[in-house]
């Protein structure tokens, strides 16, 4: 049974659609000014582990990934660069593609783009303005009146303390409230416009998420998802747009939020200077690698990013992933041993889909591969190559729910192999220095500690009267790549 935290109601609560085994859920999506950091590399492939796992599960899951095509940063970006408004999202949209898909990520059933969906965001105000919930400005613009939504800061709860002390504004010409949200602007001179029953000008925001949902999915979505940056005020906006509209009290039954990634312990954010690229790490790492670094940290915690040492380590690992997942070429019989394995796989199965079905716990999930792979490793040193192959079966079904393990391991480790990534190298070297130094010192120990560091990473040390050479070692095979 999955149990998924719910932002609407901050617990943990069992996971049921709304209609028996179909599961509509839709992610915010980027706006594409710009290429694509580690945050959205984080948010974007979470989700797509919530939709492996859900369809692993048994469930028929759509998923919507929108893009905001048209937005404030993207016409300053056109202007700056004096190009028009579609080259500069065409391109950042296929940058995104390629980043995405390096990534492993599945492409949603849906990718709509915000200006495909003006009709739907008409209609969404004028029902509004209708019903009293939106205004019309002294200057042009339409607005959100939070005042008429009784529920309004019930999303981000804390937030709500907050608004409660807020001052009303006395500006005359532009919101009645501090809080009020535009769904409409007003055309500005140089800027792209729609034609609407309200004269020329281009949506808010927040509206747009709104009217795409209504489109494809009608008034209640099972699943709504986004980083934890989008709780308020985008998310708290959206869904007073939507219950309002629709007069219903559930905008998504679920609201999901993935926490931030951060550098050198600040957030990362693109107006701060304090970013990185996913283009720039996948140039010099293993896709794998980064999905695995993220799986390391539970979806809703802040997750730290170093440069020097985060990869390198989530690269190791998955080393030892793929050196598990090395098959003995061998004819295994059926026979009573035999199936007492295939129990013993089912049991790591179900550990698996345990800690996944706690609100997708994937470092808990994570820990079971590396047990499994333990596991395999003393199978093969005892030669029992049946159990090993089967449990290398299960190890690279079980990760391909989390979107790694789908290369086949000579490919991995014809293009991976640690010895002939510098980096790796550098540090190994590093580590053999600092083990010398203690032996010259005569503490043993602690080059001895150090031998063992090396060892549990594959690496094998070889003292001889002149010199200390290591070598990987690939432990299938007990021989140096
Ligand atoms: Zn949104």
């Amino acid at each position: 049974m999955l149990r998924i935290f719910n932002t609407l109601n901050n617990k943990k609560e069992k996971f049921t659609p709304i209609k028996s085994n179909i599961v509509n859920m839709y992610v915010c999506g980027i706006t594409p000014y710009d290429f694509c950091h580690l945050g959205h590399g984080r948010t974007f492939i979470f989700f797509d582990i919530v939709v492996r796992f859900l369809r692993k599960s048994g469930y028929q899951v759509n998923y919507i990934r929108n893009i905001t095509n048209i937005d404030d940063k993207i016409i300053q970006k056109s202007k700056e660069y004096n190009l028009p408004v579609d080259i500069i999202t065409n391109n950042f949209i296929k940058e995104m593609r390629k980043d995405f898909s390096l990534l492993n990520m599945l492409i949603p059933t849906q990718e709509p783009l915000v200006t495909d969906h003006m009709e739907s965001i008409f209609k969404m105000i004028q029902s509004l303005l209708a019903t009293n919930y939106a205004y019309h400005s002294k200057n042009g613009d339409i607005f959100f009146s939070v005042n008429k939504d009784s529920n309004y800061g019930k999303l981000s709860n804390q937030v709500l303390k907050k608004l409660k002390k807020t001052k009303i504004s006395i500006n005359k010409n532009s919101k009645k409230h501090v809080e009020d949200f535009v769904l409409w602007k007003k055309s500005k001179q140089n800027e792209p416009y729609w034609i609407s029953p309200w004269g020329k000008g281009r949506p808010g925001w927040h509206i747009e998420c709104s009217a795409i949902n209504d489109f494809y999915f009608g008034n209640t979505i099972d699943i709504h998802g986004g980083g934890i940056d989008l709780l308020f005020p985008h998310h708290e906006n959206e869904n007073a747009q939507s219950t309002c509209y629709n007069q219903s009290s559930m905008y998504s039954k679920y609201w999901m939020h993935s926490g931030m990634v951060f550098l050198k312990q600040q957030k990362m954010s693109k107006s701060g200077k304090n970013c990185v690229y996913l283009r720039d790490i996948l140039k010099k790492n293993n896709p794998e690698s980064i999905r695995l670094f993220f799986l390391s940290t539970h979806y809703k915690k802040p997750i730290y990013y170093d440069k020097n040492s985060s990869l390198r380590v989530s690269f190791f690992s998955l080393s030892k992933l793929y050196v598990a997942l090395q098959q003995q070429n061998i004819f295994c019989f059926t026979n009573d041993k035999f199936k007492q394995i295939k129990i013993y796989g089912l049991s790591y199965k179900k550990k698996f889909f345990h800690a996944m079905n706690d609100d997708f716990n994937t470092p808990k999930a994570l820990s079971i591969l590396f047990e499994l792979s333990k596991k395999i490793q003393m199978y093969k040193k005892k030669k029992s190559y049946c159990y090993s192959n089967y449990l290398s079966y299960i190890l690279k079904k079980l990760g391909n729910v989390l979107g790694i393990l789908f290369q086949n391991t000579s490919d991995f480790f014809s293009t991976n192999s640690v010895i002939k990534n510098e980096k790796y190298k550098r540090f190994i070297k590093t580590l053999i220095k600092k083990r010398n130094y203690f032996r010259i010192l005569k503490k043993w120990k602690k080059a001895d500690f150090i031998k063992e560091k090396l060892l549990k990473l594959n690496i094998r040390v070889e003292d001889s009267e002149k010199k200390t050479t290591w070598k990987y070692i690939n432990t299938f095979n007990n021989d140096s790549i």
